[in-house]
């Protein structure tokens, strides 16, 4: 029976999380593990500082109070009684796409993970106040986690999955989406009179790319990007020997 981990950024009280662990138990032997609070942007953040401590909240559940990174890391070599065949993070209550992928602590899940050593799929689906209908994505993510159970993918390599709402027109691989980054930052006083600052949503102006996740989740369809956590600019790099090596 093959092991999976499942984690997330929403807390292990997210209903996400839980129709996820629900739709791979036919799978194999699922076991959460996932922040005691909401981890949403934490990115990539590993807990080094203080100390994190686990909590048992039902059978086959644990919440860690830390980051993703820190639930994986924390299930591998605490919790689980074996190596897990998969990790899979989310069901994420709004989409992981583009650039914003960098900010993600449900994509971080999946890629602590395959930094690890281990498949590992992020799945994510449209944001919505109301729904709590994980039914699409998570039938996706359990069909998609039976066949990288059968076919693994290359070592370091894993898929960051997003989910549209609605009608799903079918399945696209595709590119990570490029948007403009202009964040705006509220500043406001507190009762004391001393200012503090908030990070707000801005306004989204998407790259119009055919091949992106963007585009195909917009279209209404599940998109399905291969990830890997190098970050070398490999087509930079004939350009700074030249520029650099050379020259420097
Ligand atoms: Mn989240």
């Amino acid at each position: 029976m093959p092991r999976i981990l499942v984690t997330n950024d929403d807390g292990h009280f997210s209903p996400g999380i839980h129709a996820l662990a629900d739709a791979l138990r036919p799978l194999g032997d699922v076991v959460i593990v996932a922040p005691q609070t909401e981890a949403s942007a934490v990115g990539h953040a590993l807990t080094l500082r203080r100390p994190l401590r686990v909590d048992h909240v039902s059978d086959g559940v644990y919440a860690v109070d830390g980051t993703p990174t820190d639930c994986v890391n924390i299930a591998i070599d605490q919790i689980l009684t074996h190596k897990p065949d998969l990790i899979v993070s989310g069901i994420n209550k709004g989409f992981n796409i583009g650039d914003d992928v960098t900010y993600s602590g449900t994509v971080a899940g999946a890629l602590e993970g395959a930094l690890l050593g281990f498949q590992a799929i992020a799945v994510s689906q449209a944001y919505s106040p109301d729904t709590s209908d994980f039914t699409a994505s998570a039938t996706f993510a359990a069909r998609l986690a039976g066949k990288l159970l059968k076919h693994p993918l290359p070592m370091r390599t894993f898929l960051n999955v997003n989910v549209p709402l609605g009608v799903i027109a079918g399945v696209r691989i595709t590119v990570q989406a490029r948007r403009n980054h202009i964040t705006k930052v509220a500043r406001r006083e507190d009762p004391r009179g001393r200012p503090y600052f908030w990070i707000e949503e801005a306004s989204d102006d998407w790259e119009l790319d055919e091949a992106s996740d963007h585009h195909a989740v917009n279209a209404g369809y599940i998109s399905v990007t291969p990830l890997q956590p190098d970050l070398t600019d490999h087509d930079a790099l004939a350009l700074l020997q030249s520029v650099i090596e050379h020259d420097l």
